[in-house]
């Protein structure tokens, strides 16, 4: 079968001080914290991993907290926005939470669907969407219970250099089928149960640059690993400059950046999460690739502690 992608596999984004990170997704939005690690290419700083109970693909937003780097501008070549998926019902109480903490926010229309937007602590443009389809979050926290808490990825808002080039790479590599049209937007949509629509802003804007605040690179979903190299030649032959098979611990990756200049990565489903830590545990404790395990005491010291928001998880 030629391979295709469900969607997102996960976002990763640029932000500021680590802690504030942790406040914002793990305890104003109420997500799952479910990896503390570190950078693969710079372990003295953390890679943390944000997503519904159940860690399940579609669902994962990393970050990579850099202190004192330069605020990035969000923009054109990127990804734009960030999309969530919140129960059927449930945007007045995200609206009356945002309020509490003092967060403004816009209401945003695309497609006849509302968009309930925000920008995070470090200038991340984030949406939220009611969806009635997709399992709920097996994770609450606080006030947070599963009729609101967020469900994973509802997609994003793609603000590429080549609209119709992204376009037509995810069409013809990664299967997606366009939806709808507009005068600002183009609609993909994939199978996933998350994380499976994609629209591409058709004007260009001003042009981003990576920093805090800006999306590094979009992960789309591989079955595996036999799936991964399918795609992989299939970009090669289109003059994709596509890296070789990174070990990623819980996913194998390969990375390209397409013609509208965003950095995308095809990331496989598994391993899992679950391959060093208890999944009840997961992002309890600091897990480290195997080649930086001897050096732990030392990144241990040098890392900032963190304090996470705990909730609650039902295993039912
Ligand atoms: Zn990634």
């Amino acid at each position: 079968m030629t391979p295709y992608s469900k969607g997102i596999h996960h976002i990763t984004s640029i932000v500021g001080d680590p802690q504030e990170n942790v406040d914002f997704y793990g305890n104003v939005l109420g997500m799952r914290m479910t990896k503390k690690t570190v950078n693969h290419d710079d372990p003295e700083t953390y890679h943390l991993y944000f997503s519904n109970g159940q860690a399940d693909p579609g669902t994962h937003i990393t970050f990579f907290p850099w202190e004192g780097a330069m605020r990035g501008r969000v923009g054109d070549g990127q990804v734009g926005v960030t999309v969530y998926a919140v129960p059927k019902g449930s945007l007045e109480f995200w609206k009356h939470r945002l309020k509490t903490f003092d967060i403004d926010f816009s209401l945003e229309k695309r497609f006849g669907k509302t968009y309930l937007r925000f920008h995070d602590p470090h200038g991340l443009v984030l949406e939220l969407s009611e969806r009635e389809t997709g399992k709920l979050s097996s994770y609450t926290y606080g006030d947070i219970d599963q009729a609101h808490a967020i469900k994973g990825f509802d997609g994003v808002v793609l603000y590429s250099l080549s609209p119709s080039e992204t376009a037509q790479l995810l069409v013809d590599v990664l299967g997606f089928k366009k939806a709808k049209e507009d005068a600002r937007h183009i609609r993909l949509v994939s199978d996933g149960e998350f994380g499976d629509t994609v629209d591409i802003k058709r004007t260009l804007d001003e042009k981003g640059f990576q920093g805090t605040g800006t999306v590094h690179h979009i992960a789309w979903r591989t079955q595996d690993d036999a799936s991964q190299q399918t795609l992989q030649s299939t970009l090669n032959d289109q003059s994709y400059h596509v890296t070789p098979v990174i070990d990623r611990k819980y996913f194998h990756s390969i990375y390209f950046r397409e013609r509208g200049k965003i950095l995308f990565e095809i990331a496989t489903d598994g391993p899992g999460f679950d391959v060093d830590e208890p999944f009840e545990a997961l992002g309890e404790s600091l897990t480290l690739p195997e080649r930086y395990e001897p050096y732990r005491a030392r990144i241990e010291q040098i890392l900032k502690p963190l304090e996470v928001p705990r909730g609650k998880l039902s295993t039912d």
